[in-house]
Protein backbone atom coordinates (compact mmCIF):
# COMPACT_ATOMS: atom_id res chain seq x y z
CA UNK A 1 0.00 0.00 0.00
CA UNK A 2 2.68 2.35 0.81
CA UNK A 3 4.59 1.56 -2.92
CA UNK A 4 1.94 3.37 -4.74
CA UNK A 5 2.52 6.65 -2.48
CA UNK A 6 5.87 6.46 -2.82
CA UNK A 7 6.03 5.63 -6.42
CA UNK A 8 3.74 8.85 -6.95
CA UNK A 9 5.67 11.06 -4.75
CA UNK A 10 9.11 10.19 -6.06
CA UNK A 11 8.18 8.42 -9.86
CA UNK A 12 10.68 6.80 -12.55
CA UNK A 13 12.11 8.35 -15.68
CA UNK A 14 12.76 12.44 -16.69
CA UNK A 15 10.55 13.45 -13.56
CA UNK A 16 12.54 11.31 -11.55
CA UNK A 17 13.50 12.06 -7.99
CA UNK A 18 17.10 10.56 -5.94
CA UNK A 19 16.53 10.07 -2.19
CA UNK A 20 20.08 10.57 -1.08
CA UNK A 21 20.56 9.19 2.82
CA UNK A 22 23.37 10.05 5.26
CA UNK A 23 24.53 8.02 7.85
CA UNK A 24 27.43 8.32 9.74
CA UNK A 25 27.83 6.00 12.76
CA UNK A 26 26.47 2.20 14.10
CA UNK A 27 27.12 1.57 17.30
CA UNK A 28 27.10 -2.15 18.65
CA UNK A 29 24.56 -0.86 21.17
CA UNK A 30 22.39 2.16 21.66
CA UNK A 31 24.85 4.75 23.32
CA UNK A 32 22.82 7.49 26.01
CA UNK A 33 25.99 10.16 25.53
CA UNK A 34 24.74 9.90 21.45
CA UNK A 35 21.16 8.74 21.62
CA UNK A 36 20.60 9.93 17.99
CA UNK A 37 22.99 7.06 16.48
CA UNK A 38 21.85 3.69 16.03
CA UNK A 39 22.43 0.64 17.16
CA UNK A 40 23.38 -2.27 14.86
CA UNK A 41 19.94 -3.72 15.11
CA UNK A 42 17.96 -0.49 14.39
CA UNK A 43 20.01 -0.08 11.43
CA UNK A 44 19.48 -3.66 10.05
CA UNK A 45 15.67 -2.82 10.72
CA UNK A 46 15.99 0.63 9.06
CA UNK A 47 17.80 -1.03 5.88
CA UNK A 48 14.98 -4.18 5.59
CA UNK A 49 12.42 -1.37 5.54
CA UNK A 50 14.44 0.45 2.82
CA UNK A 51 15.38 -2.50 0.87
CA UNK A 52 10.86 -3.21 0.83
CA UNK A 53 9.84 0.30 -0.44
CA UNK A 54 12.43 1.54 -2.65
CA UNK A 55 14.84 0.57 -5.22
CA UNK A 56 18.41 0.98 -3.85
CA UNK A 57 21.08 1.93 -6.17
CA UNK A 58 24.78 2.45 -6.21
CA UNK A 59 25.31 6.04 -5.73
CA UNK A 60 27.16 6.70 -9.04
CA UNK A 61 24.48 4.78 -11.21
CA UNK A 62 22.10 6.35 -9.67
CA UNK A 63 23.23 9.82 -10.36
CA UNK A 64 23.96 8.86 -13.95
CA UNK A 65 20.46 7.63 -14.68
CA UNK A 66 19.25 10.44 -12.88
CA UNK A 67 20.64 12.72 -15.38
CA UNK A 68 19.61 10.20 -18.15
CA UNK A 69 15.54 10.53 -17.27
CA UNK A 70 15.94 6.65 -16.44
CA UNK A 71 16.00 6.43 -13.10
CA UNK A 72 13.53 3.92 -11.14
CA UNK A 73 10.66 5.04 -9.23
CA UNK A 74 11.02 5.26 -5.55
CA UNK A 75 14.68 5.97 -6.28
CA UNK A 76 17.04 5.86 -2.88
CA UNK A 77 21.20 5.48 -2.53
CA UNK A 78 22.60 5.04 0.53
CA UNK A 79 26.05 7.09 1.80
CA UNK A 80 27.90 7.26 5.19
CA UNK A 81 30.32 10.08 6.05
CA UNK A 82 33.21 10.35 7.64
CA UNK A 83 35.06 6.79 7.69
CA UNK A 84 34.57 5.32 11.01
CA UNK A 85 35.51 1.95 11.62
CA UNK A 86 32.14 0.73 12.91
CA UNK A 87 31.42 1.48 9.24
CA UNK A 88 33.42 -1.47 8.20
CA UNK A 89 32.67 -3.78 11.57
CA UNK A 90 29.63 -3.05 11.72
CA UNK A 91 26.98 -1.20 8.46
CA UNK A 92 29.03 -2.87 5.85
CA UNK A 93 28.17 -6.46 6.59
CA UNK A 94 24.44 -6.16 7.23
CA UNK A 95 24.22 -4.10 3.93
CA UNK A 96 26.12 -6.98 2.06
CA UNK A 97 23.63 -9.43 3.97
CA UNK A 98 20.46 -7.34 2.65
CA UNK A 99 22.22 -6.88 -0.67
CA UNK A 100 22.17 -3.08 -0.48
CA UNK A 101 25.08 -0.92 -2.52
CA UNK A 102 26.39 2.06 -0.16
CA UNK A 103 28.70 4.46 -0.72
CA UNK A 104 31.43 5.70 1.85
CA UNK A 105 33.30 8.96 1.94
CA UNK A 106 36.35 8.98 3.90
CA UNK A 107 38.48 11.82 5.86
CA UNK A 108 42.05 10.61 4.80
CA UNK A 109 43.57 12.52 7.60
CA UNK A 110 42.18 10.10 10.18
CA UNK A 111 42.90 7.00 8.48
CA UNK A 112 44.37 4.20 11.07
CA UNK A 113 44.58 6.61 14.07
CA UNK A 114 43.21 9.24 16.03
CA UNK A 115 39.61 10.78 15.70
CA UNK A 116 37.61 13.96 14.72
CA UNK A 117 37.47 17.14 16.98
CA UNK A 118 33.93 16.20 18.05
CA UNK A 119 34.65 12.75 18.88
CA UNK A 120 37.73 13.83 20.90
CA UNK A 121 35.23 15.81 22.78
CA UNK A 122 32.38 13.20 23.13
CA UNK A 123 34.93 10.75 24.62
CA UNK A 124 36.40 12.97 26.88
CA UNK A 125 33.33 14.04 28.29
CA UNK A 126 32.65 10.24 28.61
CA UNK A 127 35.22 9.64 30.73
CA UNK A 128 36.25 12.82 33.13
CA UNK A 129 35.54 11.94 36.67
CA UNK A 130 35.14 15.64 37.67
CA UNK A 131 31.02 16.67 38.68
CA UNK A 132 32.16 20.11 36.41
CA UNK A 133 33.53 20.66 33.04
CA UNK A 134 35.72 23.74 33.67
CA UNK A 135 36.28 25.68 30.22
CA UNK A 136 35.85 29.29 31.56
CA UNK A 137 39.10 30.22 29.84
CA UNK A 138 37.85 29.67 26.22
CA UNK A 139 35.02 31.62 27.66
CA UNK A 140 32.39 28.62 27.72
CA UNK A 141 29.92 28.22 30.78
CA UNK A 142 31.04 26.20 33.61
CA UNK A 143 29.15 22.97 32.77
CA UNK A 144 27.59 20.00 34.95
CA UNK A 145 28.67 16.32 34.33
CA UNK A 146 26.70 15.37 37.16
CA UNK A 147 24.10 13.10 35.31
CA UNK A 148 24.04 11.56 31.74
CA UNK A 149 21.33 14.38 30.52
CA UNK A 150 23.83 16.52 32.07
CA UNK A 151 26.81 14.72 30.39
CA UNK A 152 24.67 15.41 27.07
CA UNK A 153 23.90 18.40 27.24
CA UNK A 154 27.99 19.61 27.99
CA UNK A 155 28.79 17.61 25.12
CA UNK A 156 26.06 20.22 23.22
CA UNK A 157 27.00 22.74 24.12
CA UNK A 158 30.89 22.60 23.53
CA UNK A 159 30.01 21.03 20.15
CA UNK A 160 27.90 24.18 19.31
CA UNK A 161 30.43 26.41 20.85
CA UNK A 162 33.29 25.37 19.05
CA UNK A 163 31.92 23.93 15.63
CA UNK A 164 32.71 27.42 13.55
CA UNK A 165 35.77 28.35 15.23
CA UNK A 166 39.00 28.40 12.98
CA UNK A 167 40.14 25.39 12.92
CA UNK A 168 43.47 25.44 15.29
CA UNK A 169 41.64 27.32 18.22
CA UNK A 170 38.99 24.40 17.68
CA UNK A 171 41.36 21.55 17.61
CA UNK A 172 43.15 23.88 21.05
CA UNK A 173 39.95 23.24 22.80
CA UNK A 174 39.12 19.25 21.73
CA UNK A 175 42.64 18.90 23.18
CA UNK A 176 41.93 20.78 26.28
CA UNK A 177 39.12 18.74 26.95
CA UNK A 178 40.88 15.74 26.11
CA UNK A 179 43.34 16.36 28.59
CA UNK A 180 40.82 16.70 31.38
CA UNK A 181 40.34 13.10 30.45
CA UNK A 182 43.19 12.09 30.61
CA UNK A 183 43.71 11.30 26.45
CA UNK A 184 47.67 11.69 25.59
CA UNK A 185 46.45 11.00 22.31
CA UNK A 186 42.59 11.17 20.87
CA UNK A 187 40.59 7.58 20.99
CA UNK A 188 41.19 5.85 17.72
CA UNK A 189 37.41 5.51 16.04
CA UNK A 190 38.19 5.04 12.35
CA UNK A 191 39.04 2.71 10.06
CA UNK A 192 42.65 1.45 8.91
CA UNK A 193 44.13 1.13 5.50
CA UNK A 194 43.21 -2.34 5.78
CA UNK A 195 39.76 -1.59 6.41
CA UNK A 196 39.00 1.03 3.45
CA UNK A 197 40.68 -1.66 0.99
CA UNK A 198 38.67 -4.39 2.40
CA UNK A 199 35.53 -1.99 2.46
CA UNK A 200 36.43 -1.91 -1.38
CA UNK A 201 36.19 -5.05 -2.35
CA UNK A 202 33.41 -6.04 -0.84
CA UNK A 203 30.43 -5.97 -3.37
CA UNK A 204 28.21 -2.91 -4.59
CA UNK A 205 30.43 -0.57 -2.24
CA UNK A 206 32.21 3.01 -2.97
CA UNK A 207 34.50 4.64 -1.87
CA UNK A 208 34.60 8.83 -1.65
CA UNK A 209 36.54 11.58 -0.61
CA UNK A 210 35.95 13.98 2.59
CA UNK A 211 38.80 15.69 2.46
CA UNK A 212 41.96 15.34 4.60
CA UNK A 213 41.08 17.56 8.02
CA UNK A 214 37.44 17.82 7.83
CA UNK A 215 37.54 21.54 7.49
CA UNK A 216 34.71 23.96 6.37
CA UNK A 217 36.09 24.15 2.89
CA UNK A 218 34.35 27.70 1.91
CA UNK A 219 35.95 29.25 4.90
CA UNK A 220 39.94 27.95 3.70
CA UNK A 221 42.63 30.28 2.06
CA UNK A 222 42.77 28.58 -1.63
CA UNK A 223 46.27 26.86 -0.83
CA UNK A 224 44.77 25.09 1.92
CA UNK A 225 41.64 24.21 0.29
CA UNK A 226 43.52 22.84 -2.98
CA UNK A 227 45.59 20.61 -0.58
CA UNK A 228 42.18 18.77 0.94
CA UNK A 229 40.99 18.51 -2.18
CA UNK A 230 43.54 16.91 -4.01
CA UNK A 231 46.05 15.20 -1.41
CA UNK A 232 42.23 13.32 -0.28
CA UNK A 233 41.68 11.87 -3.59
CA UNK A 234 45.42 10.89 -4.50
CA UNK A 235 45.68 9.35 -1.27
CA UNK A 236 42.78 7.40 -2.10
CA UNK A 237 43.79 6.64 -5.41
CA UNK A 238 47.48 6.16 -5.71
CA UNK A 239 47.64 4.40 -2.23
CA UNK A 240 44.78 2.59 -2.06
CA UNK A 241 44.59 1.77 -5.45
CA UNK A 242 40.55 2.58 -6.83
CA UNK A 243 38.93 5.44 -8.40
CA UNK A 244 37.40 7.97 -6.57
CA UNK A 245 34.80 10.11 -8.50
CA UNK A 246 32.46 11.54 -5.40
CA UNK A 247 33.13 14.25 -3.23
CA UNK A 248 31.18 14.73 0.13
CA UNK A 249 31.90 18.51 1.34
CA UNK A 250 32.18 18.59 5.14
CA UNK A 251 29.59 19.74 7.22
CA UNK A 252 28.00 20.03 3.29
CA UNK A 253 29.31 23.98 2.75
CA UNK A 254 30.71 24.39 -0.39
CA UNK A 255 31.02 27.82 -2.56
CA UNK A 256 32.18 28.57 -5.74
CA UNK A 257 35.43 28.27 -5.30
CA UNK A 258 35.26 24.87 -3.83
CA UNK A 259 33.26 23.64 -6.62
CA UNK A 260 35.52 24.96 -9.46
CA UNK A 261 38.50 23.43 -7.19
CA UNK A 262 36.81 19.73 -7.03
CA UNK A 263 35.96 20.01 -10.78
CA UNK A 264 39.52 20.80 -12.09
CA UNK A 265 40.90 18.13 -9.86
CA UNK A 266 38.81 15.41 -11.26
CA UNK A 267 35.95 15.15 -9.49
CA UNK A 268 32.58 13.64 -11.18
CA UNK A 269 30.27 14.77 -8.51
CA UNK A 270 29.63 16.39 -5.31
CA UNK A 271 27.88 16.15 -2.22
CA UNK A 272 26.68 18.50 0.30
CA UNK A 273 23.43 18.50 2.69
CA UNK A 274 20.32 19.80 0.94
CA UNK A 275 18.21 17.97 3.21
CA UNK A 276 16.11 17.82 0.18
CA UNK A 277 15.59 15.01 -2.75
CA UNK A 278 18.31 15.28 -5.58
CA UNK A 279 16.33 16.12 -9.04
CA UNK A 280 18.09 16.51 -12.45
CA UNK A 281 18.12 20.16 -11.72
CA UNK A 282 20.42 19.71 -9.03
CA UNK A 283 23.83 21.04 -9.73
CA UNK A 284 25.90 17.99 -10.39
CA UNK A 285 28.59 19.58 -7.28
CA UNK A 286 26.11 20.06 -4.72
CA UNK A 287 23.73 17.22 -5.05
CA UNK A 288 21.85 17.62 -1.60
CA UNK A 289 21.74 14.42 0.89
CA UNK A 290 19.36 14.07 3.52
CA UNK A 291 20.74 13.75 7.06
CA UNK A 292 19.45 10.17 8.56
CA UNK A 293 19.11 9.95 12.52
CA UNK A 294 17.62 7.31 14.60
CA UNK A 295 14.68 8.83 15.75
CA UNK A 296 12.81 9.65 12.24
CA UNK A 297 9.16 9.13 12.08
CA UNK A 298 7.46 7.23 9.03
CA UNK A 299 5.63 10.30 8.83
CA UNK A 300 8.68 12.57 8.56
CA UNK A 301 10.47 9.83 5.68
CA UNK A 302 7.24 10.93 4.12
CA UNK A 303 7.48 14.29 3.84
CA UNK A 304 10.80 13.73 3.10
CA UNK A 305 10.25 11.60 -0.28
CA UNK A 306 7.30 13.76 -0.92
CA UNK A 307 10.47 16.69 -1.25
CA UNK A 308 9.13 19.06 1.84
CA UNK A 309 11.82 20.22 3.10
CA UNK A 310 13.06 19.11 6.70
CA UNK A 311 15.10 20.71 8.58
CA UNK A 312 16.74 17.31 9.93
CA UNK A 313 15.57 13.16 8.81
CA UNK A 314 15.73 11.11 11.47
CA UNK A 315 15.57 7.33 11.28
CA UNK A 316 15.59 4.03 12.30
CA UNK A 317 13.75 2.61 15.23
CA UNK A 318 10.88 5.33 14.84
CA UNK A 319 11.07 4.54 11.20
CA UNK A 320 10.72 0.58 11.91
CA UNK A 321 8.57 0.40 14.89
CA UNK A 322 6.35 3.37 14.92
CA UNK A 323 7.95 4.36 18.39
CA UNK A 324 7.63 8.10 19.60
CA UNK A 325 9.92 10.39 18.81
CA UNK A 326 11.97 13.44 20.57
CA UNK A 327 13.63 15.26 19.17
CA UNK A 328 16.89 14.51 20.12
CA UNK A 329 19.45 17.09 19.17
CA UNK A 330 22.80 16.71 19.77
CA UNK A 331 25.37 18.91 18.57
CA UNK A 332 27.37 15.51 17.19
CA UNK A 333 24.35 14.95 15.32
CA UNK A 334 24.88 18.13 13.83
CA UNK A 335 28.22 17.08 12.02
CA UNK A 336 27.82 16.10 8.42
ZN1 LIG B 1 31.78 14.60 7.78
Amino acid sequence: MLRLPLSWMSPSGPRGRLSILIFHRVLPEPDALIPELPSAAEFESTMRWVRDWFNVLPLGQAVEQLYAGTIPARALAITFDDGYADNEELAAPILARLGLPATFFVTTGFIGGGCMWNDQVIEAIRRIRTPELDLRRFELPLLSLDSMPARRHAVSQVLTAIKHLEQGRRQEIADAVGLLAGFERPPSLMMSADQVRAMRRRHRIEIGAHTVHHPQLDQLPEKELRDELYISKSVLEDHLGFAVPGLAYPFGYSNRKVREVAREFGYTYAYSVGNALTTDAAEKFTLPRLTVRRTTTMDQFRRMVNGTPLATISSSVALCSGASTSAVSSACGALV
